[in-house]
């Protein structure tokens, strides 16, 4: 038996970072990891501009009760003249200062009439200006090697004017279900048979990771049928992921047939509940991960090992995301001697806080716990978690994105 943290270290070093590069525009670059540091060009703002819809003038020129005549109006996107000694400009938010000029007093502080400005409230030296290169200075760092773009990364990278970055391709994922009992969703299903879930789930999962799950094959319980799918795989991904037959039944054919391919399995069977048969190997180069074929199972699993590698895979900075410790709320006591991932749900108690509460089934076949739990709380093998203990809580929103 493996412990989990040690699958968990070995299966995210189990495959290389990325070399590969491609330089892609913005919008098709949402979900792909920066493949290289980059610097700020921009001074942001780029001049000294107003924080506010008012007026501009020189801080030394306000006195109490005193008028000022307004010379010009700058709207944003318009250059301002020169601030003439003694007088006010009108602007709005986003205009640039006039030269000159040092502080804005907002709309609501004052009175215009005749094209004069009256203050209604003392200004401070130097308020509701926003400074040229305040937000990011040129030369600063603006986004590491590593970082997967987002909304929040666009919006700094179109903001210095950057229009297409290197990152790393997306990864390619090759998904394989196995088992005879199984039947795509949306065909006739026999008595005997079952909707296939994990094919569509891990298509899902992958991603939702903004990975490519560039096949998603089901091969029946025959050595021909797998060798082929995985030959396959092989070709086109560069990672495959595959469900079920890994365990030690009569049709658990996944890793006599990737035996027989030239691969060694790194690993066999992990001390966690749910999902104790996982493998790693590696075809053609290829890493292979093997998943148990229980939906939660596998769910689980992809959960808390693969998308580790994944994420090394895909050039990411971090490979574990937050894990929090979080008050678990359960009818019964928890015990195992595996490390156990029940699915819970975060809420937030009364008081406001946060805690967890433990979906009432815990087995690895009940597919109709993964909506209702937000992630993974984890007891620790071999301990006993009573009702108001603190665990380490995996929010399914960070490890699975
Ligand atoms: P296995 O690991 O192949 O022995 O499968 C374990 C359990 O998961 C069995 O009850 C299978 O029917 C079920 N299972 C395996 N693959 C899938 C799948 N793709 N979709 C839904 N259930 C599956
Ligand atoms: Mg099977």
């Amino acid at each position: 038996m493996l412990e989990f943290d040690d699958a968990q270290t070995r299966l995210a070093n189990g495959a290389p970072r990325p070399s590969a590069t491609i330089d892609a525009p913005l919008s098709a670059a949402i979900g792909l990891v920066l493949a290289q540091d980059l610097t700020a060009t921009l001074d942001l703002p780029p001049a000294d501009n107003s924080a506010m819809d008012g007026y501009a003038l020189r801080h030394a020129d306000y006195r109490e009760g005193a008028t000022l005549p307004i010379d010009q109006i700058v709207y944003a996107g318009h250059a301002p003249q020169a601030l003439q000694p003694g007088h006010a400009a009108r602007l709005f938010t986003g205009s640039l200062m006039p030269p000159g000029a040092d502080t804005v007093v907002m709309q609501e502080d004052t009175r215009e009439a005749d094209g004069r400005l009256t203050i209604t409230q003392a200004p401070r030296p130097g308020q509701h200006v926003r400074r040229r290169g305040e937000d990011t200075a040129a030369g600063s760092a603006l986004l590491p090697a590593g970082t997967r773009i987002g909304p929040a990364q666009v919006a700094l990278l179109a903001s210095q004017g950057i229009a297409r970055v290197t990152v790393h391709p997306a990864v390619r994922v090759g998904i394989l279900t196995t088992g005879d009992e199984l039947v795509p969703p949306g065909q006739p299903r026999g008595a005997h048979q079952i909707y296939n879930s994990n094919g569509p789930m891990m298509a899902a999962l992958v991603e939702g990771m903004s990975a490519q799950a560039t096949h998603v094959l089901h091969a029946q319980d025959n050595e021909a049928a797998l060798k082929s799918a995985f030959q396959t795989l092989a070709r086109d991904c560069d990672l495959i992921v595959s469900i079920g037959g890994v365990s030690v039944g009569d049709k658990d054919l996944v890793k006599p047939v990737l035996e027989s391919m030239g691969a060694s399995l790194d690993l066999w069977r992990v001390r966690m509940k749910p999902g104790k048969p996982v493998a790693m190997a590696h075809v053609d180069g290829k890493p292979v991960v093997c998943l148990p074929g229980n939906p939660v199972s596998a769910f689980a699993v992809f959960t808390v090992l693969v998308s580790p590698l994944l994420r090394r895979m895909q050039g990411r900075r971090d490979l574990f995301p937050q894990v929090s410790m979080l008050t678990l709320r359960t009818d019964a006591p928890r015990h195992d001697s595996r490390e156990e991932f029940l699915r819970v749900r975060r809420d937030v108690n009364n008081g406001g806080v946060g805690e967890l509460q433990a979906f009432d089934r815990q087995s690895s076949g009940v597919v109709s716990s993964l909506p209702w739990a937000t992630g993974l709380a984890r007891i620790p093998a071999g301990h006993t978690v009573y009702d108001g203990e603190k665990v380490a809580y995996y929010d399914f929103k960070h490890w699975l994105s």
